[in-house]
């Protein structure tokens, strides 16, 4: 058996090398400290839905490789362990009172996680005690809960925002776990971002501290696809498909005037793969601008003249802009606001699109008429319902969840590594972001696409960003 073959658990990071030379960066499970703990049988044995599937329990000791060989030990490279039901689960269904929470920022998709964790603990597991926690990390110990059942949740996926509420900041470790424990609560569900799983990683480590028999899931939330490892998550669909909204909006703009210039900013303040991606899906889209690409104003090369050859050659253009590109130049021309957090300690970025366009105006208003239109529709974007393809992808995540949680596994993401849904560990998402490679075929194929200067300067000592080893789906 794999664990058998363990050659290194440290003591929080569980290590093991498989058989065939490879890694497993292993999640915790309830075995590892409880030993004699209880196990029964999956109650999906009995489910004769599921006993026409073939294969439908993975195997303990399945993994799922990473595309990219990336630790320099392992010539095989790193995996993770594979997610879905397993023959024996660590709870009595009667016995088991979970909790959703959703922290950070609004993302498309929210509620049908919600849906499908109350749905999979329902119709899978005969779970009937879910609470909601209202209002994000805080809600734990300063709101009531909230009940949550097959009927409160029915078309909550239709809706956009979501049903529990979020919040920033408020994360107070002890009083959360305190309420956990209060409550009587064995299984947390925590949906957010890269903040939220750091949350999720404490309060995990304080319920192992207090040897609690508590389960604690992530489910990754991240729209502008800046997490890790993982090839994607919920909301990202969605929400460079609803930028085609504000792009065609630029297009419509840009066109109906003389020097008509649309500028759209997108969200993304570390990863520019939602502008990417609007832009490739747009057509309409003439330069698009992410954090990862530096670029200048003036001079030879720069963003200005660029523009004034576009409006002399089509007499219109739409610029895309991330929220984090340009910072640095941002920064260089207003220095006071750049230490301003938000409740979670996070950087507030200043808006490079207001700034941009002044910057734009005041650079051609002695040459030309311009009709700058700027659009903004990060809340528009934000709060839409999920579409299609991030409906089946939220189910995905939410039933992998469930079944790893059920299975005794703790402490862990769940996410599509590679095509496959997998337990990662928290710090293996939260220790870096996920950007776009700018030496990777993709960024060739948008500069190919809207036939825009790569805004390189020959001169300068720019670090292209060459950290593909990570990079998920979205870089292919
Ligand atoms: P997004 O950035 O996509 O909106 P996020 O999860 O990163 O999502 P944050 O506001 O940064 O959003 O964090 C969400 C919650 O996690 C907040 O309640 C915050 O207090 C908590 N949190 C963030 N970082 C940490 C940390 N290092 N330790 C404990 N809690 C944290
Ligand atoms: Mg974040």
């Amino acid at each position: 058996r794999l664990v058998m073959a363990t050659s290194a658990l440290n003591s929080d990071r569980k290590i093991v090398t498989g058989p065939a030379g490879y890694i497993l960066e292993d999640v915790p499970h309830f075995s590892d400290y409880f030993p004699n703990a209880r196990t029964y049988p999956n109650p999906l044995q009995n489910n004769a839905a599921y006993s026409v599937v073939k294969q439908y329990f993975v195997d303990e000791d399945d993994t799922v490789p990473q595309k990219i060989v990336v630790h320099p030990d392992s010539p095989r490279g790193t995996h993770f362990r594979r997610a879905g039901p397993r023959q024996r689960v660590y709870f009595d269904s009667d016995d088991v009172v979970a909790c959703i929470v959703t922290c950070g920022g609004l993302c498309p998709g929210l509620n049908t996680v919600i849906r499908e964790i109350v749905c999979g603990l329902s119709y899978m597991y005969g779970v009937k005690k879910i609470l909601g926690i209202d209002g994000g990390y805080r809600g734990f110990y300063a709101r009531n809960t909230i009940d949550l059942d097959l009927k409160t949740v029915n078309d909550i996926h239709k809706r956009g925002g979501t049903i529990l509420g979020t919040s920033r900041g408020g994360h107070d470790t002890t009083k959360i776990v305190d309420s956990i424990q209060d409550r009587g609560i064995n299984q947390v569900y925590i949906i957010g971002g890269d903040g939220t799983q750091k949350g999720a990683a404490v309060i995990f480590e304080e319920i192992r501290r207090r040897g609690l028999k508590v389960a604690v899931a992530g489910i990754p939330k991240t729209i502008d696809n800046d997490i890790p490892i993982i090839d994607r998550s919920f909301g990202f669909d969605t929400a460079v498909e609803e930028a085609q909204r504000a792009i065609n909006a630029a297009h419509v703009e840009a066109t109906s005037f003389e020097n008509g210039i649309g500028l759209v900013k997108l969200m993304g303040r570390y990863s520019g793969f939602i502008a990417m991606y609007a832009t490739l899906a747009s057509r309409d889209v003439d330069c698009c601008l992410i954090p990862e690409s530096p670029f200048y104003l003036e001079g030879k090369g720069g963003l200005f003249e660029f523009i004034g050859k576009r409006l002399k050659e089509s007499g219109h253009m739409v610029i895309v802009i991330a929220e984090g590109a340009g910072q640095d130049l941002l920064s260089e021309s207003n220095e006071q606001s750049t230490t301003l957090k938000d409740a979670s300690g996070n950087k507030l970025l200043q808006d490079v699109g207001l700034w941009i366009s002044q910057r734009i105006k005041d650079h051609f208003a002695k040459k030309m008429t311009l009709n700058l239109k700027y659009i903004d529709p990060t809340y528009m974007i934000r709060a839409v319902p999920s579409n299609a393809s991030d409906n089946v992808c939220c189910t995905l995540l939410a039933q992998s969840a469930v079944h790893g949680v059920m299975a005794g596994y703790n402490g862990f993401t769940v996410g599509l590594v590679n095509g496959r849904h997998t337990y990662i560990p928290f710090y293996r998402i939260t220790e870096k972001q996920n950007k776009v490679v700018i030496t990777d075929r993709m960024w060739a194929r948008l500069l190919s696409s809207t036939n825009q200067p790569s805004f390189m300067k020959h001169d300068d000592n720019h670090e292209p960003n060459h950290s593909g080893g990570e990079a998920g789906a979205m870089n292919w």
